[in-house]
């Protein structure tokens, strides 16, 4: 078969395209279109000078004028690099049509040079309506919740972020919650509820300014950030009206009714933080509040509320906890420090969890050597001594003298202090101290530091339970808190370390950093690794190098191909967005922990 370039087949190609073709001859300023530019583009056909026609045509957007203006001002000048040569300028434009509505088009022009000088051009141009549709249709779907039209929670998000970072004015972020909602879905189905909601979205439209972000953050939970909350009435007033179009009855069957409301959370801004996470997290805190004062209103987040945040944490890990400390100690403990932000608030938190679990009325955290011996924490319950007072005098040096070794480290016992001999055996009763328990935090053979249960309500016989406990704790705050309070490193902790972390059921391990490489893993952490290579009861170090110690300078977060520990455990923790807590190890070396989420 013969191939022929046949300028048919280029005109069959360009109306299959809907590809319209003009030549525009600038000396004379005509232009001249092919039969597709006729037949759908007839308007752009005009018997006068072309440049005018296209900047003078009405339908013409305004903000695309410019580029017809650009180019009428390029083809009458000359352009010495495109001597000979020809140069293409594509722009798309927009006309108005009826009703204002946009219509998109692609045009190209392919200039053609005589020496320096503009000569004539090829103009191809092809509606792009559906295109601009499309997109436009994408990005409606990426931004926009699709019940109500207001931006989705992640777009919400970026634009918030970018209004908070702009200083010089109070904004607020609000975070709105409808009040019996799920009554709704449930007597009058999803339908009416998604109807409640849509209705909700055109409330806040209503009520806030067109300049504030509006998002739905799911479900029937809202989100608005006020760019101009200088005025703290405003905010209310615009609160209080929103609330007013939300309180509303629905009778849905006869004589009976359902009552929704709303609630609003308020976090100001730059006070409360100048970014979207910090700032939704008060203002969520201060909707919690509003719920818990009885809905219907709106609560400011302030640094009370803060306060009560403290309390309320508290109050939730002792609920919580309770379980989980009797199922697994160690890992309770440890992923209570480890996920903390604040380790003297969650210390506090869990020595108020082991008073109430183990009902004693006192625990304390000592520190007996280094350069600030004393009482680091201390619970009290109500109406008990503080613990300096308590253990004044030579309390404190009896107690030191008084520990015996089991096999799990040191333990100083009295489970009836009244039967002491001597001056403690009316000391200790007289100060309300009836039965103690404490387990001691080492430095190698040293004794450091200890952590201590004390009865000062009635004597008592000291469980298994209780020791283990102790002493677990003992262990970790050896490991974490002496070290993070910059005491003298403990020397053999790292081997102690290592057994709290086997202890705990989920993997985690530990990347040096320096180099990060990783220095441990932990047994489940082994085990999982190991699955793949039916290795489960072997060290990956024993399974590569058949020694007995994990490899300081491992290099494993190398991958090397015949390891188990071949899986970038790094790249795994980043993956998950763990954060790493800061670790020292008593062989001298630094590192981050990194632990997985069973
Ligand atoms: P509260 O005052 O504590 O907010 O009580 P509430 O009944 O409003 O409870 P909550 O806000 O927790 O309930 C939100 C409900 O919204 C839960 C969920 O079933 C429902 N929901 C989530 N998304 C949608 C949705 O798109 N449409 C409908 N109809 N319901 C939804
Ligand atoms: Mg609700």
């Amino acid at each position: 078969m013969h191939w022929t370039t046949d300028l048919a087949i280029y005109r069959e190609a360009l109306r299959a395209e809907k590809i319209a073709v003009a030549r525009w001859d600038f000396k004379s300023d005509r232009a001249y279109g092919d039969s597709t530019m006729r037949s759908l583009f007839p308007d752009h056909i005009t018997d006068g000078p072309y440049s005018e026609f296209l900047l003078r045509c009405p339908k013409l957007h305004p903000n695309d004028v410019k580029f017809f203006e650009a180019l009428i001002r390029f083809i009458q000048t000359p352009h010495h690099e495109y001597a000979g040569k020809s140069h293409e300028i594509p722009v798309d434009f927009r006309l108005m049509e009826m009703e204002n509505q946009e219509q998109w088009f692609h045009a190209h022009f392919i200039i053609h040079f005589e020496k320096e000088w503009p000569r004539d051009a090829t103009l191809l141009l092809r509606s792009t309506n559906s295109e601009h549709r499309r997109d436009e249709a994408l990005r409606q779907k990426a931004e926009r919740d699709a019940l109500t039209g207001l931006y989705n929670k992640g777009h919400a998000r970026e634009l918030i972020d970018e209004a908070l970072a702009v200083p010089g004015t109070t904004k607020a972020l609000l975070v709105l919650d409808m009040d019996g909602f799920k009554k709704v879905n449930d007597n009058l189905g999803h339908l009416f509820g998604d109807a409640v909601i849509s209705d909700m979205a055109l409330s806040l439209a209503e009520v806030f300014a067109p300049e504030d972000i509006l998002g739905r953050v799911g479900g029937d939970e809202f989100v608005v950030l006020m760019r101009d909350a200088h005025n703290r009435d405003k905010v209310i007033a615009r609160c209080e009206k929103l609330r007013d179009m939300l309180r509303r009855s629905f009778e849905y069957a006869k004589g009976q009714t359902l009552n929704v409301s709303g609630s609003v959370g308020i976090a100001m801004s730059p006070e409360y933080g100048v970014s979207f996470e910090p700032l939704f997290a008060c203002a969520d805190k201060a909707l919690y509040e509003a719920k818990r004062q009885g809905r219907d209103t709106q609560v400011f987040y302030t640094d009370e509320l803060k306060e009560g945040e403290k309390k309320n944490m508290e109050e939730n890990a002792i609920a919580e906890g309770r379980q989980a400390l009797l199922d697994h100690p160690v890992e309770f403990i440890f992923r209570m420090l480890y996920e903390t932000r604040n380790p003297r608030i969650t210390v506090e938190t869990l020595l108020a969890l082991f008073a109430k679990y183990f009902m004693v009325q006192r625990v304390v955290i000592y520190q007996t050597h280094g350069e600030n011996p004393g009482c680091w924490f201390e619970w009290n319950a109500d109406g008990t001594l503080p613990a300096e007072k308590a253990h004044e005098g030579d309390v404190g040096e009896f107690l030191n003298r008084s520990y015996r070794k089991e096999i799990y480290g040191q333990f100083l016992e009295f489970a009836d202090t009244s039967k002491i001999s001597g001056k403690m055996g009316k000391l200790l009763p007289g100060r309300s101290i009836f039965a103690l328990l404490y387990a001691s935090v080492m430095d190698g053979d040293k004794r450091i530091g200890c952590v201590g249960f004390e009865d000062c309500r009635a004597p008592r016989i000291w469980t298994k339970r209780e020791h283990e406990i102790l002493r677990t704790f003992a262990d970790i705050l050896g490991t974490f808190l002496i070290d993070q309070m910059h005491y003298k490193m403990v020397r053999r902790g790292y081997r102690r370390l290592q057994g709290v972390l086997d202890a705990i059921t989920g993997p985690l391990w530990v990347v040096a950093t320096d180099n990060g490489h990783i220095a441990y893993m932990n047994r489940a952490t082994r085990a999982m690794l190991a699955k793949s290579t039916n290795e489960e009861t072997k060290n990956c170090y024993k399974v590569r190098t058949d020694t007995n110690r994990p490899c300081v300078r491992c290099e494993y977060a190398k991958m090397h191909a015949n390891c188990p520990g071949a899986i970038p455990l790094r790249e795994e923790a980043e993956r998950r967005g763990l954060v790493p807590i800061p670790i020292r190890w008593n062989s001298g070396l630094d590192g981050h922990l990194y632990l997985i989420e069973k």
